[in-house]
């Protein structure tokens, strides 16, 4: 078993300026190889404070893992205190100084010379390549073996140097043949609670693979863990587990992995040969975002209208006077015209609208801040639903639109 410590490097995370990525991005890929993680830590540009990190963490742990300061200015100091806590010499690495020198040449530029600092590492490293950038990165020893393994702080750098390079080193360093293999179900329209209620037995009892849930606003997630030897072992213990998530959470699921609620929802429609239209008002367009983030969305989402003035809604959608005048934009006629209207105008097989109090001001004791009417619209009829969120206007209008695409979604499964 590996057990690590992971460093981020660079004053920019300890003021806050930058938000460090790396380490969340590290420790997931290090978990997903079945390495243990024993901490993780930020340090500023200073070379006796890394150093000195470098170290504590070289005595709790197999290794460390650091990203940033490998560039060639004066703040990229990760070589140098890399040196220092293994007590090594650096020494001039000519194959990278050649790289460097080529790759600058292909960009036709002459070497700045203090790039050669960069090629300048600890001795009897290991050179990690950088196809992405002239920093390479590089594992050192101490002298019990215990290593630093360091990659440059540019995510796009970084990763492919992971997933290249050091994760399959740590892996065959350590024997680590079992590995994390995850499935996450997606669902909508259901509260934690009641999935914590649905499936507390299994959350309680299950091993491998385990299950979490995970919230996030408006929505939860449910994840199948597994650990296993290999691709097909990991399926053959996610698979009847996520059969009978499927079974208690039945209705609820719209997805898997990388799927999305706009995705599944412009999969039903095709499947059903069907377009969409929306009017929105208190989401001011975000529904109608959200559809378009799928490729191909133009099979099936006709188009929309922000109506947010009340004479937007009469013209455009031609809701009534009367409607308007009698109950109000934010009532459940309102919204069951708007759907209608521009189902009719735009030529969609379904309407879809919503219509709220965003706040934090226009709130009554009757309309309060929150309330949000939304309709759906077919040729069969129309129909609102009316709901009452918490939270300020970026909440209240996050969880309008994410009920609008559900109420969509749940109307579309088979
Ligand atoms: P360079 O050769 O570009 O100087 P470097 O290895 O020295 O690379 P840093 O100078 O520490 O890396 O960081 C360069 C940039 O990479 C930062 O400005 C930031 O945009 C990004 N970066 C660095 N560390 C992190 C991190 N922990 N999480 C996310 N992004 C990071
Ligand atoms: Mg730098």
């Amino acid at each position: 078993m590996a057990s690590l410590e992971i460093i981020a490097v660079g004053t920019e995370l300890l003021l806050g300026q930058l938000v460090d990525t790396n380490t969340a991005y590290i420790a997931t890929h290090l978990a997903a190889i079945g390495a243990d993680v024993y901490g993780t830590h930020a340090v500023g540009d200073n070379r006796a404070r890394i150093a000195t990190a470098m170290r504590n963490a070289l005595d709790r742990a197999d290794g460390v893992i650091t990203t940033g300061g490998l560039g060639p200015t004066v703040d990229d100091l990760t070589k140098e205190a890399a040196c220092d806590a293994l007590q090594l010499d650096a020494v001039l690495h000519e194959k990278s100084l050649h790289a460097m020198r080529e790759r600058f040449k292909q960009f036709g530029r002459e070497m700045p010379e203090n790039n050669v600092k960069q090629a300048m590492l600890p001795r009897g490293a290991m050179v990690l390549e950088n196809p992405n950038g002239t920093a390479p990165g590089f594992i050192a020893f101490r002298s019990d073996g215990k290593f630093i393994a360091s990659m440059p702080g540019v995510p796009r750098e970084m990763k492919p140097m992971l997933n290249e390079s050091v994760l399959p080193w740590l892996r065959s360093r350590f024997d680590l043949h079992e590995s994390i293999h995850t499935r996450i179900l997606h669902t909508v329209a259901i509260g934690e609670s009641e999935i914590d209620r649905r499936i507390d037995d299994l959350f309680r009892t299950l091993e491998n693979p385990k299950i979490a849930v995970l919230a996030h606003d408006f929505r939860a997630d449910v994840k199948i863990m597994a650990k296993a030897g290999s691709e097909e072992e990991a399926r053959s213990l996610i698979v009847p587990i996520e059969g009978e998530l499927l079974k208690r959470l039945g209705g609820h699921v719209y997805g898997v992995d990388d799927q999305t609620l706009p995705g599944a929802i412009h999969a039903l429609l095709r499947e059903t040969r069907q377009t969409v239209a929306v009017a929105e008002s208190c989401t001011g367009g975000a529904v109608c975002a959200a559809l378009t983030t799928v490729p191909g969305s133009s099979e099936t989402f006709i188009g929309g209208v922000v109506a947010y003035d009340n004479a937007v809604k009469a013209s455009l959608l031609g809701v009534r006077q009367e409607t308007l005048a009698s109950v109000g934009a934010v009532s459940e006629q309102s919204a069951i015209e708007m759907a209608e209207g521009v189902r009719r105008r735009l030529g969609a097989n379904i309407g879809v609208s919503t219509t709220g109090i965003a706040g934090p001001s226009g709130g009554t004791a009757e309309k309060p801040v929150g309330l949000v009417y939304f309709g759906l619209a077919t040729a069969a009829g129309a129909r609102a639903v009316r709901t009452t969120f918490p939270g300020d206007r970026d909440a209240i209008q996050h969880r309008a639109r994410v009920s609008a695409l559900a109420m969509l979604w749940e109307h579309l499964l088979p």
